[in-house]
């Protein structure tokens, strides 16, 4: 027989098994019926649809400030090497 999809309250895997032809137990078949797979709760889903981490969007702004000064050093000495032409 297969282990329950469901989770408990606090989170973790059940680990009863499931009911003949279910995916859950008897306590966590209101889960199946909810049409969720019982591995996410509802608002676990919102931060997977940004792109990275707050950390990973953080290194990207800098990246994109460094290659900004970057473009601007470059002007910069090219503007200096046609003034000495
Ligand atoms: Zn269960």
């Amino acid at each position: 027989m297969d282990q329950c999809q469901g989770r408990t309250k606090a989170g973790n895997r059940c680990k009863r098994s499931a009911s003949a032809g279910f995916l859950y137990c008897s306590t966590h078949a209101d889960q199946a019926r909810t049409g969720r797979s019982g591995t996410k709760s509802p608002g676990a889903d919102a931060p997977e649809i940004l792109v990275g981490t707050p950390e990973e969007r953080g290194a990207l702004d800098t990246l994109i400030v460094a290659a900004a000064l970057g473009a601007a050093v470059v002007v910069v000495f090219a503007f200096g090497k046609l003034l000495r032409l």
